[in-house]
């Protein structure tokens, strides 16, 4: 780990150094999580500002968070901590900017069955988040017999009306970021890489691999200005895909949609037909522990709900977990800054049965791996929630001390078995 205070590599977690620059190794882990959460909270915010939104406030913070870690500059545990807590504020409210920003361009996301897998043609691949890009890219291509799929976090695009209004987005192909290698080198048209999360290219399908925007990737031609001709012309020169199609799948449970049905939902909780919500999501990644959450979620009773987001959806959104009066069990709200959608659906609860939310019957079962997810807890913690549990491991950035003051302060607690995580939380 890199210590930001005294510019030196340092073994384990934090500044090993402590006394070199006069800072210990608290303030180092936390200005590591500030920036870590400064660079989560930067994608939504370019995304949101590709779509003409803006923030003042938000803008101010990068500014402010980031002079806070120069060299010297602040030496109190105190303030650090209130840094992180205003970073989760400021994360907030930039989720709910992208969040205005995409019902305003794409209407209001809809529940949606999607079609897994391909269909004869060329074809064209999309993953990311940009749905602008997605949109632009649709536009273009429509009318010459190219069918456009999403990987990834693209999934929930099919959702939004002026998306799905397109009849060439088909469907859904592949899963997580962590398995693009063998799903790109097996998708055998065009493949559009749109923001992070896009892995480095095999050799064997680089050159049916683009970028654009934020996304670059060496030797692989990268789109400037949304003109995705190179990207269409590429897709109609290569050998159509067969007809390969999987299980079908749904998305579009935002905020809006679900709160259409809270009163079915609130009816549900009453009548004691739903015992409980999970919200279990996040990022998902390589590590064979994460079949935690397969696990965890195939074992939740019958009378549980479950809402998703985020690319950690894959490990178990091809479950059928069938319905509870008629409600799906597994709500997928979308990408992970919808995770703004399941705090307003978790207030609205909270609302409905004048409680606070952490009294809620509603558990939080976190996967973290990159920036954006560490945002995302910063938020929750911003907002007081309490008794997540989190994994598949703790953020090695966390020093003991700094997760000594979390677990007393709001109960976190990494995960450990699916048997053990559901009998503590249901009894
Ligand atoms: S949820 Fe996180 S890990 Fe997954 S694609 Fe989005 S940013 Fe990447």
């Amino acid at each position: 780990m890199f210590c930001y205070q005294c510019e030196q590599t340092a073994k384990g977690t934090g500044c090993t150094k402590s006394g070199v620059c006069g800072k210990d190794a608290d303030i180092a882990g936390l200005q590591d999580t500030l920036i870590i959460a400064l660079k989560g909270i930067a994608a939504y915010a370019y995304h949101a500002r590709e779509l003409g939104a803006y923030d003042d406030q938000v803008d101010a913070f990068f500014a402010e968070g980031l002079f806070s870690t120069l060299t010297n500059v602040n030496f109190n545990l105190d303030s650090h901590i209130k840094l992180l807590l205003k970073a989760g504020e400021i994360n907030l409210r930039t989720m709910e900017m992208l969040d205005r920003a995409h019902l305003q361009r794409f209407g209001e996301p809809e529940p949606t069955k999607v079609q897994v897998g391909t269909k004869k043609g060329p074809g064209i691949l999309v993953t990311g988040h940009d749905l602008l890009d997605l949109y632009e890219l649709l536009k273009q291509s429509e009318g010459k017999g190219i069918n456009v799929y999403t990987h990834g976090e693209m999934l929930p695009a099919l959702a939004y009306p002026e998306l799905k209004k397109f009849k060439h987005l088909a469907g859904n192909y592949g899963a997580a970021w962590q398995n693009q290698k063998r799903e790109f080198e097996e998708f055998s048209g065009a493949i559009l890489g749109t923001t992070n999360c896009v892995l480095l290219p095999r050799d064997s399908y680089r050159d049916r691999m683009f970028t654009c925007g934020i996304a670059d990737l060496p030797n692989v031609v990268h789109i400037q200005g949304r003109d995705f001709t190179p990207v269409i012309e590429k897709a109609l020169a290569l050998k159509p895909l067969e007809e390969n199609l999987g299980p079908m799948t749904m998305t579009g449970f935002h905020h809006q949609a679900v709160l259409k049905i809270a009163d079915k939902v609130i009816a549900g909780v009453k009548s004691g037909k739903i015992r409980r919500f999970f919200l279990v999501g996040g990022c998902d990644g390589t590590r064979s522990s994460r079949s935690y959450y397969t696990d965890f979620v195939r074992k939740l009773p019958q009378d549980c709900m479950i809402l998703t987001l985020g690319c950690g959806k894959y490990r178990f959104n091809y479950l059928d977990l069938g319905e509870i009066d008629g409600i799906p069990r597994l709500l997928d709200m979308g990408q992970c800054n919808n995770a703004y959608s399941a705090i307003q659906v978790a207030a609205a609860l909270a609302d409905a049965f004048k409680c606070e939310v952490n009294d809620l019957p509603l558990s939080i079962v976190l996967s973290w791996f990159e920036q954006k997810a560490v945002a995302i807890l910063l938020t929750l913690l911003h907002l007081g929630i309490k008794d997540m549990r989190l994994g598949p491991t703790l953020p090695a950035f966390l020093t003991p001390d700094v997760l000594q003051v979390l677990q007393d302060n709001y109960n976190i607690q990494p995960v450990t078995t699916p048997e053990e995580d559901i009998k503590a939380i249901l009894g």
